[in-house]
């Protein structure tokens, strides 16, 4: 039998929506990093080129951000300091990060980025899952902002 308390279930689903974001966003990142070493256009791998640079230190950046996020509210967690606000603020955030770089890996690969045979294009709509399942981006903002406001803007 499952002795787990909901608050514990939920905390769980919680880590786990984290950590597909973080997965799937590093994911994508490699793949794109990867595929733009080895794909030439005008006779040089196109990770030569400044606005493809551009993009996927755009993409690191996101990465580096999403991760020392969830270290943080995994860390609050621990100590029993978190509350709702803090947990959607960051549920928020990391899924936008994950949802705007895995759409910036996509096109760095170019048309390459919306077939299967790559990787990037399956964790495209997998981003868009995780941007709406426990709790859409929208209604996790609209948590953090009563915390951070004290008004309800969800339902008035
Ligand atoms: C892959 C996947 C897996 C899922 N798994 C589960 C699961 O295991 N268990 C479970 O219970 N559910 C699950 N869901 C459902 C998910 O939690 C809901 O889809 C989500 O909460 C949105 O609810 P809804 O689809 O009814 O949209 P609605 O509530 O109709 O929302 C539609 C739009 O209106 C916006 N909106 C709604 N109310 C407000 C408001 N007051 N202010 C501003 N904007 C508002 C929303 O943000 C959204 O953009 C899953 C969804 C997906 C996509």
């Amino acid at each position: 039998m499952c002795r787990r308390s909901y608050g514990s279930i939920l905390a769980c689903y919680c880590n786990k929506t984290f950590d597909c974001n973080v997965n799937m966003l590093t994911g994508a990142y490699d793949r794109a990093s990867h595929y733009c070493r080895k794909r030439t256009q005008f006779n040089r791998p196109i990770a030569s080129f400044q606005l493809v640079q551009e993009r996927l230190v755009r993409v690191l950046g996101l990465v580096q951000a999403a991760f020392l996020t969830i270290l943080h509210i995994a860390q609050s967690m621990d100590m029993n300091t978190s509350n709702m606000g803090h947990i959607a603020l960051s549920k928020a955030w990391c899924s936008r990060a994950a949802r705007d770089g895995v759409a910036l890996c996509r096109e760095i690969m170019g048309g390459n980025g919306i077939v299967m045979d790559f990787g990037v294009a399956k964790a495209f709509a997998d981003a868009e899952a995780l941007y709406t399942y426990e709790g859409t981006y929208d209604i996790n903002v609209l948590i953090a902002g009563r915390k951070a406001t004290g008004i309800n803007a969800i339902d008035n």
